[in-house]
């Protein structure tokens, strides 16, 4: 489970990343609104926590950014009492959840997990990249309507992939989106973990979905 944390409050960041972490999630900062934007609509989270004032751009801001480019990854805003705005604005700008600061730990990890379990039924989540389908909310993968069974590192791997059809990625980018920030490894980790893929959804149907773009990386080729 990945989230994205966007706080520039440092000792607060760091407080709740290491607690996300002791609780089995992967965690990146952003300390900024533009960062934080940047990450959200650059790399795949489950959940994105998001605070209302930010340097450069405020959470609303990018809460509306990112749903202007379709990124429809579930927000929790974190609002201030005090503060200028106040939670009816953060539901009316889209955002999923909030809560109040200061807040529990404990009440933040129960409200994560029941966005993540929550998704989204009404948008737009299944994934198709021609017979190829991936359903976020139940992650179920099938090939023209047979199911396939996937490892988590490989449903991540292809969740990325189906997010970029016909797009050239390389195997750093894929690196830093589908493993954590941590792992400091070979790089050809990737072309082992595209394999494992290929005789998953390629191979039992004689296709050749992934193209290995030499010198470069991978593309998920659309029909
Ligand atoms: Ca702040």
């Amino acid at each position: 489970m990945r989230v994205l944390l966007v706080e520039d409050e440092e000792a607060l960041a760091a407080v709740v990343r290491r607690g996300l972490e002791r609780d089995g999630f992967v965690v990146d900062v952003a300390a900024n609104g533009v960062d934080g934007l940047w990450a959200g609509t650059e790399h795949l989270y489950d959940v994105i926590v998001l605070d209302i004032m930010l340097p450069q751009l405020n959470g609303y801001a990018v809460l509306k950014a990112l749903r202007e480019r379709q990124v429809w990854t579930p927000v929790l805003m974190l609002t201030a009492k005090d503060g200028e705005y106040d939670e009816a604005d953060a539901f009316d700008l889209g955002a999923d959840d909030y809560l109040t600061k200061p807040f529990s730990f404990v009440v933040l990890v129960a409200r994560l997990r029941a966005l993540m379990r929550r998704g989204a039924p009404e948008r737009p989540v299944t994934l198709a990249v021609g017979d190829l389908t991936l359903d976020p909310v139940s992650r179920r993968v099938a090939r023209a309507g047979t199911a396939i069974e996937l490892t988590p590192k490989e449903y991540a791997l292809l969740t990325y992939l189906m997010h970029r059809p016909d797009e050239v990625v390389t195997k750093s980018d894929i690196l830093d989106n589908v493993w954590d920030q941590a792992y400091d490894g070979d790089v050809n980790i990737v072309e082992v973990y595209v394999g494992y893929l290929r005789k998953k959804i390629d191979v039992p149907f004689a296709r050749q979905s992934i193209e290995t773009v030499r010198g470069v990386g991978y593309r998920l080729l659309a029909p």
